[in-house]
């Protein structure tokens, strides 16, 4: 299936099965806002909760906390959001479309690179198991012109961005000859600088009231709340906070469904460590946060990390996680070496001194920050994508099947009597009534029992449980997979060992080791 088709099918997909609605759609929707309907928030939940165990719960270093959306408005003076917290952003004249600067140059850049993998793929049919990528990718004269043309107009843009030469932004979009992706016009306006904020009020009168931002990221809570929390949890370095919760972005060009969103949560980490040890805590975080999203088994290949050449004013490392969605790699998570910015910005903006007094070294210092950062909206994206297929069957029929992660399912098994009479849906009800204690169970009692299966596979249930006739002379039932669609009998007390040992927490993310 192409991958535009493939990322329709996720859409519609999401809305028909109750995971994901346009927000106010009665009223023709509001643009990149989305709603989590019934299946959505419950799977939004198990991903958060799958993130907050390993990062929080399992770690004996980091504490959790839960920040307000509106904060002091200086704290966004120091962060440097009110200064740089920008996109450049540029009009088609003719379409009046707007786009990213940046993005239209890093498309095009990506053009090139789909060249260079086409090129490898030819290269790697023709010379078969004797292909040696690294050497072709170093030696073949057409691929070496490709990357050296990527890296010079990527460090051109990287230069004119930290320089604030958006004139040159232009101008290079100009030279390469970039269209509207849209109408083909390449009639631009000048490039100009977008803060990508919401502002709002706080207080009732009009004199006295207070110009505030909603939060653009989680992680200013809790840098502000830095000394409360390892005061008063008695913190020792290296020691981390964590939060998970939304954020708000006035975003230029969302049109790639809840991967960009203008309202979305994020779940972030932010690791207090000695100066002078952030290399080490990079590697650590990027290997830690790798392992964690394999846990899930969606695929060792859908994963690479992208490391940044233009560093953000704070960080003096930084990388993506980069994910294969239907559209391409794009990140799905940041890992940020933030170096003491935050810390020493707000201890200059508040006046209050934000030091740790490491009793080893009998010192105070300025502690440095290591962050992880994911966008909950682009883990769904990232896990429900991935588990949407189309699965061809022997007898040349076909079934939509929502492969999700066991652990991540909203519903994790679906009780069916096979009949709607003679007892059965009683003893059904029964089972429920047991499992729910445990589980998230759904009771489906219409249409023959095939189709039953269907409605679950591609609701993404991972066990069908069957009551029959059988059941009420032996007290078994069947139970059905729905990734193999296996099915065997087993008694009713041993249904709740079965489902826990495939939707496990414990289970799952010991994989990380
Ligand atoms: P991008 O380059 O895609 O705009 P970013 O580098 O600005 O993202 P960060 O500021 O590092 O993103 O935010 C951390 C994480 O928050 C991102 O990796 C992403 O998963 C998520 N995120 C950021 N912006 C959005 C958005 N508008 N909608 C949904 N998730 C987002």
């Amino acid at each position: 299936m192409a991958n535009d088709d493939q990322f329709k099918k996720v859409i519609s997909h999401a809305k028909e099965y109750g995971y994901v609605f346009q927000s106010s759609e009665i009223y023709d929707g509001l643009s990149a806002v989305y709603d989590y309907a019934q299946n959505g928030a419950e799977l939004k939940k198990n991903i958060r909760d799958y993130w907050w165990k390993a990062m929080v719960q399992m770690h004996d270093n980091i504490v959790g906390i839960d920040a307000a959306i509106f904060m002091h408005p200086t704290t966004w003076k120091a962060s440097g959001h009110v200064d740089a917290f920008n996109d450049p952003l540029i009009d088609n004249k003719d379409s009046k479309k707007r786009y990213r600067a940046d993005v239209l140059v890093e498309d095009y850049c990506a053009k090139i690179e789909s060249k260079i993998d086409k090129e490898i793929t030819k290269a790697e049919k023709r010379f078969g198991d004797a292909f040696n990528k690294e050497e072709f990718v170093t030696t073949n004269h057409r691929v070496v012109r490709y990357q050296e043309k990527i890296n010079t107009i990527l460090k051109r843009l990287g230069k004119s961005l930290e320089n604030e030469d958006l004139k040159d932004v232009k101008a290079l979009i100009e030279e390469l000859e970039i269209a509207d992706p849209m109408t083909g016009s390449r009639n631009w306006t000048d490039v100009k600088q977008f803060n990508l904020m919401f502002g709002t009020k706080l207080g009732a009168s009009a004199d006295s009231a207070m110009d505030l931002y909603l939060r653009p990221e989680t992680a200013q809570g809790i840098f502000v709340n830095f000394l409360n929390v390892q005061k008063t949890g008695r913190m020792k370095i290296p020691f981390g906070i964590a939060q998970t919760g939304k954020a708000f972005r006035n975003e230029i060009v969302a049109r790639q469904f809840i991967f960009r969103m203008r309202e979305f949560e994020q779940m972030e980490m932010q690791f207090f460590i000695k100066p002078g040890t952030q290399k080490e805590w990079f590697d650590y975080w990027k290997e830690t946060r790798l392992k964690w999203h394999k846990s899930l088994g969606l695929g060792e290949d859908n994963y690479r990390f992208h490391d940044h050449e233009k560093l953000a004013h704070y960080a003096d490392a930084a990388t993506d996680i980069e994910f294969k969605f239907p559209f391409g790699f794009k990140e799905l998570e940041g890992i940020h070496s933030r170096t003491d910015f935050d810390l020493k910005q707000h201890e200059e903006f508040s006046g209050k001194k934000l030091q740790y007094f490491d009793h080893e070294e009998n010192a105070s210092y300025t502690p440095y920050v290591l962050e992880t950062s994911i966008g909950l909206d682009r883990m769904f994206l990232a896990v429900f994508s991935n588990a949407l297929e189309e699965e061809e069957l022997e007898n040349n029929t076909t079934r939509t099947v929502l492969r999700l992660p066991a652990v991540l399912a909203p519903i994790k098994a679906a009780v069916l009597p096979l009949v709607k009479k003679d007892g059965l849906p009683e003893v059904a009800q029964k089972i429920v009534q047991d499992l729910k204690w445990d589980f998230n169970v759904d009771y489906d009692e219409k249409d023959a029992v095939g189709r039953r299966y269907r409605r679950q596979d591609a609701n993404g249930t991972p066990f069908c449980i069957t009551v029959d006739h059988d059941t009420l002379e032996d007290g078994t039932v069947t139970i059905r997979h729905r990734d193999s669609m296996e099915q065997s009998r087993v008694k009713i007390e041993n249904l709740r060992d079965i489902i826990k040992n495939e939707v496990d927490v414990k289970e799952w993310l010991m994989r990380m080791n």
